[in-house]
């Protein structure tokens, strides 16, 4: 199914969805005009972490292999185009406090999907209070403040971006809701698990060569003594103010991987946009608006090749694969 081209498309939201297509639209010489509110969104208070290996389980992150490359990629590109370094490589020290954790960790070592991002080269001791870690390749973090500030001032020049609420009426087929937290918590594609998130930024004289992993949270050098450390999830409270609670969390999780003496400079709170099995998807839901949401807590993953695929979808009728595709429209003939 190939799509009118004359109409101009109406991108809702510029956050990582919404800036990955307007990119991607920019790129095919597709008519769009992208409209944000300028209020927020969780682009701007994410860390930007790619890990390649996450979680309690140190499982692959889902379909790692198909999104990594893309990922670098673009946010590499995209900084050499506009001369600022967007993506920063870094290898990812993660830590175990205790033997059981330790246990789950080096039972998946020689799991060919966990040993691809294994970086056996290097050498460290591993740091007081914790009794092993490995090193992990493919790591990183995405700078999304600076993504969202030099694609926001391209789109401005480009003259496709308007700041404002978008007000909805009838359902357009013209419109894409790239709205994060905001449209799911508006119920636009059913139930969903979207979850608040505090981070604070540090000062402190800690070593800048690792991301560090580990305490139930993580720790990422960001350049002159900064540190970005989280995070929490709540998901009751979804709302983008930071709390007391979650300053003395992550103020445990600072002292355990970076070590005493810090200053907190900077503390922050968003709501990542999660549905139910924590995966990204496109499509048209079952009011007839298209939508591309769903970046859950790994946007800078997912972000770009998702922008990709709906792009193709969009221009050139490439049907993606149905794991990515809204329920309802699954139904139907695409
Ligand atoms: C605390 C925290 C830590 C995180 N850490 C990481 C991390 O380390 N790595 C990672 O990859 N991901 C991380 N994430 C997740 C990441 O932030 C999200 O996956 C991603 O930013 C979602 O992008 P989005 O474009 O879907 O939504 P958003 O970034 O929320 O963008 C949506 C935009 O749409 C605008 N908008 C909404 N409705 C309207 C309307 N009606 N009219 C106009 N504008 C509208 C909003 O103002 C916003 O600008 C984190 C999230 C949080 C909260």
């Amino acid at each position: 199914m190939k799509m009118n081209m004359n109409q101009p498309w109406r991108i809702v939201g510029q956050g990582l969805a919404g800036t990955c297509l307007g990119m991607e639209f920019l790129e095919r010489g597709i008519p769009f005009q992208i409209v944000d509110s300028g209020t927020g969104g969780s682009t701007r208070v994410a860390a930007g972490l790619i890990n390649p290996l996450t979680g309690k389980n140190f499982q692959p992150s889902w379909l790692i292999g198909d999104f990594h490359s893309d990922a670098v990629d673009f946010f590499e590109k995209l900084g050499e185009r506009f001369e600022v370094k967007l993506w920063h490589p870094m290898p990812v020290m993660r830590l175990a406090e205790t033997e059981k954790e330790w246990l789950k960790i080096s039972s998946k070592l020689d799991l060919p999907e966990v040993r691809e991002w294994l970086d056996g080269e290097r050498d460290e001791p591993t740091p007081e209070g914790f009794i092993h870690h490995v090193i992990l390749r493919g790591g990183g973090w995405l700078d999304t403040r600076r993504f969202l500030d030099v694609t926001r001032n391209h789109f401005l020049k480009e003259g496709v971006l308007e700041i404002g609420d978008e007000k909805f009426g009838i359902a357009d087929s013209s419109r894409i809701l790239c709205e994060g937290a905001q449209g799911l918590m508006k119920d636009q594609l059913g139930s969903h698990r979207c979850a608040k998130g505090e981070i604070i930024t540090v000062r402190a004289e800690w070593s800048e060569d690792y991301i560090k992993v580990g305490a139930g949270g993580w720790l990422i050098p960001i350049g002159q003594r900064l540190f970005r450390v989280g995070s929490t999830y709540e998901w009751n409270q979804l709302d983008e103010l930071p709390t007391d609670a979650g300053l003395a969390r992550i103020t445990e999780i600072a002292k355990k991987l970076g070590g005493g003496d810090f200053q907190v400079v900077e503390h922050v709170a968003g709501i990542r946009p999660i549905l139910r099995r924590s995966q990204p998807l496109i499509g048209k839901n079952a009011a007839g608006n298209w939508i591309f949401n769903g970046l859950g807590s790994k946007g800078s993953l997912y972000a770009p090749k998702m922008a990709a695929m709906l792009a193709d979808w969009i221009c050139d009728g490439i049907v993606p694969n149905a794991d990515f595709v809204i329920e309802s429209m699954k139904e139907i003939p695409l």
